[in-house]
């Protein structure tokens, strides 16, 4: 009779993941663990370290009411070493398993030192493969094979059809469209009431979490109170219920839309759950699209949410697989600035950034567009060193594993990858923040003048950016029109911005002493 030692990681909690399908009750036991390396690898927001453990806490409690065996060590707990392998190590000398079982990381850095792992305890350790997604790692390579360039809505329709997901039985899109993006761009009217996501009040466990945080890790950027996310299944499920009844029908309209003072809009705030194993993709999906077989949402929403799980997310890690270790240090563009102070600590009289970042400082969340076309956009146009911004957004966010984090950063938002990802930079002006926001309006810059120094720096920043990165974007189709207006724009107009860029951007420089 063998014993094996199933170790479940911090995002894999998942009574279906694969290092706990095969497990035997009355032999196996479960380890889990609290440890430095993982909480402090990045500068992690208080909030996203109470939610992992504390929906790990719950995790354990659940096996232990299933009559499972599980190893718990706690982050203060005395004897512990603090690190996945010396704690692997700790828990195979004491009980003394046959061999040990886990799922693959979300993680490069922790697959590399899995393949330690049977060194250190001297035992078989089976590394299995992470099923939750709907497209492995080998068939993403299959279908990356011999392409230059990749493009997820190729990805996206393949991924449709071998699903299902709003396909007809003829094998045709519902709506005889693929893609509803047209219909999913509207800015925000007034006067339209916006729902909240579901919050969840702390449990004595929760509570108990948030005081270790508060403690051990309130000095990072971020604030862990209040705290309302779900930290168990049931709960999450009843959050992604709650989405799918009140914020769901209007999703692909607003998707776009931003609006100071209001953090969610239309968007689910689901993000953390999935990528920490409470919810399943699969239902997730499974559930939008009932809504709208129902008539309770309509096929731009319905079809704009899944192709964010079923597309974005699934490409972006088969990207992540495909190119790492490598895909890490790209800098395809040359970006040599360091991150601006501003990123951590939202001072900033920039109102976009200001109202981007200190969302991010509140809620250890912020939707799609804020960090793609406020945050993401500003560090693109500024020139900041991928490495540094990449770790900014992977210490920020409930929701961030370098799996997902690094492509979305630094192949989306910062071109890094020479354009593998995506056809061209998201580089805008203030224009599009103004099209798609209220907070030009509030903000001490003027959106409307391109130059000058009351002139909203994203204009001239912009335009600046295209001069500079000419060599690497000049012969890129997608950006020949902007091109175009810029060889229009004559020699004192292209002086000013340089003038203006090159004062604003020296004004970045200078970081207050202890601002991360
Ligand atoms: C620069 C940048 C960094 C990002 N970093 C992360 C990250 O670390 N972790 C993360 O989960 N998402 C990341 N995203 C994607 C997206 O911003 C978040 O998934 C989303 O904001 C989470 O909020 P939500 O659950 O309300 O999303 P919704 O708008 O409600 O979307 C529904 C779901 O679709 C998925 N999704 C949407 N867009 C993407 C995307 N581009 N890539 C992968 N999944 C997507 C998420 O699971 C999300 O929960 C990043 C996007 C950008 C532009
Ligand atoms: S004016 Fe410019 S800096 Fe100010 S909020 Fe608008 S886009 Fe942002």
């Amino acid at each position: 009779m063998t014993r094996t030692l199933r170790f479940v990681l911090g995002d894999q909690l998942d009574r279906d993941i694969a290092a706990l399908r095969e497990l035997d009750a009355g032999r196996d036991v479960v380890l889990m663990v609290e440890v430095m390396t993982e909480a402090t690898y990045v500068p992690h927001h208080p909030k996203k370290i109470a939610f992992v453990l504390a929906a790990m806490r719950h995790f354990a409690r659940e096996l232990r009411e299933a009559g499972i065996e599980v190893r718990y060590v706690e982050l203060d707990d005395p004897a512990n070493t603090q690190s996945f392998r010396s704690e692997l190590a700790r828990a195979a000398a004491e009980l003394r398993p046959d061999g040990i079982a886990v799922t693959e990381p979300g993680e490069w850095r922790v697959l590399d030192d899995m393949r330690g792992w049977a060194e250190v305890t001297g035992l078989p350790v089976e590394i299995l493969p992470d099923d939750r997604f709907f497209c492995s790692t080998t068939r993403f390579a299959r279908w990356a094979e011999g392409k230059r360039q990749l493009r997820m809505e190729l990805f996206y329709r393949d991924l449709r059809r071998r699903t299902g997901l709003l396909m007809q039985p003829d094998g045709e899109p519902e709506g005889g469209r693929w893609n509803f993006d047209a219909d999913n761009r509207k800015p925000l009217p007034n006067g339209l009431a916006l729902p909240e996501p579901f919050r969840v009040e702390p449990d004595a466990v929760t509570r108990g979490v948030l005081a270790l945080v508060t403690d051990r890790f309130g000095h990072h950027f971020g604030e862990p109170l209040p705290f309302w996310f779900a930290v168990t299944r049931a709960d999450a499920l009843r959050a992604l219920g709650h989405f799918v009844a009140m914020a769901l029908p209007r999703f692909g309209d607003y998707q776009d839309a931003m609006r100071q003072g209001e953090d969610w809009l239309f968007h689910s705030a689901l993000s953390q759950y999935l990528n920490c194993g409470l919810l399943r993709p699969a239902e997730v999906c499974a559930a939008a699209e009932r809504a709208w077989r129902r008539g309770d949402a309509p096929l731009n929403s319905a079809e704009g949410f899944i192709r964010q799980i079923l597309g974005w997310r699934e490409y972006v890690r088969g990207i992540y697989w495909l190119k790492m270790p490598g895909y890490a240090r790209l800098n395809g563009l040359g970006s040599r600035r360091p991150l601006p102070w501003f990123y951590w600590t939202a001072d900033t009289d920039l109102n976009c950034l200001r109202q981007a970042l200190d969302q991010t400082r509140r809620e250890a969340l912020s939707h799609h567009i804020q960090r793609l076309m406020v945050t993401g956009n500003f560090a693109l146009l500024a020139g900041v060193v991928p490495e540094e911004i990449c770790a900014w957004y992977l210490a920020v966010y409930a929701d961030a594993y370098e799996w997902v984090e690094l492509p979305n950063v630094l192949g989306i938002v910062l071109h890094a990858d020479g354009g593998y990802l995506g056809s061209k930079p998201y580089a805008a002006s203030g224009n599009y923040i103004n099209r798609m926001s209220d907070f030009c309006g509030q903000c001490r810059y003027d959106v409307r003048r391109k130059t000058g120094e009351s002139a909203c720096p994203f204009n001239y920043l912009y335009w600046n950016f295209l001069i500079e990165k000419r060599g690497q974007l000049g012969r890129n189709p997608r950006l020949a029109q902007p091109y175009r207006t810029l060889d229009r724009l004559g020699p004192e107009r292209v002086a000013a911005i340089r003038r203006d860029s090159a004062r604003f951007l020296d004004s970045l420089s200078g970081a207050p002493a202890d601002a991360a």
